[in-house]
């Protein structure tokens, strides 16, 4: 299938390595190709640039959001979220029209520094902000509460732990499923919380996320719901 992961970022980097290897078309989108094969520095994680990246990823293309997601069967929502929206804009709505769109973006506001707040919160969710700006696209949240390498290789935490879709459209749901099955996580850890509104749950669980990250010292782990016996 033809992927479209927006943003390039470890989160876009790490899941459009992972489509390719499991034989999908993947292209990453940006939003100047030109300022960002231009960065020499690595990223605030000591992530090397991009262009340095894609020297090794020699299938995957680097495109203008725009043309990123008119070339994608589906996308992928990996960009910082409070630029998701901008974004998407700017990957136009008729690009993203009947797609299904997965998003992983949390909505982490770093304005006022450390530990950084959520915005939206409590009442709404990035996932329905998205979902409500673009009506016509099938929002499916996920993958929002682990670290990127943990999303594509749930072997990295040992133990039974849990991953949790959120969308209104019951196929799509079932795509993203067929998706995290790929990437190795076996069907029953797949929790179906239900509508998009339940994205607001996955979103706010992130401050307790960030605050394990600093008492663990690392990011191999993940949250294991006792007693969940539903998958989809
Ligand atoms: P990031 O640094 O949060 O985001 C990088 C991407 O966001 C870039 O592609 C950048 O575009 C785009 N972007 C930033 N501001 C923008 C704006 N104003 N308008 C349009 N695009 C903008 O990357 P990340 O660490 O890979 O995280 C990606 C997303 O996944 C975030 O929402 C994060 O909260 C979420 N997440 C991360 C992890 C993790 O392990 N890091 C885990 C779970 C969820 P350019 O390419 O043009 O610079």
């Amino acid at each position: 299938m033809r992927y479209a992961v927006l943003g390039t970022g470890v989160v876009g980097r790490t899941i459009a390595g992972k489509l390719v290897s499991l034989g999908h078309e993947v292209v990453i989108g940006t939003r100047d190709v030109e300022a960002t094969l231009a960065r020499t520095e690595p990223d605030a994680y000591g992530n090397p640039p991009i262009a340095q990246w894609l020297e090794g990823h020699a299938q995957i293309r680097l495109m203008p959001f725009a043309d990123a997601a008119a070339f994608g069967e589906a996308v992928v929502n990996t960009t910082a979220g409070t630029g998701s929206l901008m974004a998407l804009e700017a990957a136009g709505r008729d690009n993203l029209a009947g797609k299904v769109l997965l998003d992983v973006a949390n909505p982490l506001d770093f304005s006022q520094g450390m530990p950084p707040s959520l915005s939206p919160v409590n009442t709404d969710s990035l996932g329905e902000q998205i979902q409500r700006a673009f009506p016509e696209t099938k929002v499916v949240k996920t993958l929002n509460t682990m670290n990127a390498r943990v999303m594509v290789d749930p072997s990295r935490v040992a133990g039974e732990h849990n991953v949790f879709v959120s969308g209104n459209d019951a196929e799509a749901k079932k795509l993203v499923t067929e998706r995290l099955v790929e990437f190795g996580w076996p069907r029953e850890s797949v929790i179906d919380l239900g509508d998009i509104s339940s994205a607001r749950g996955t979103e706010m669980l992130l401050p307790v996320w960030l605050r394990l990250w600093g008492t663990l010292g690392h990011a191999d782990f993940n949250f294991h719901i006792a007693g969940a016996r539903t998958g989809t």
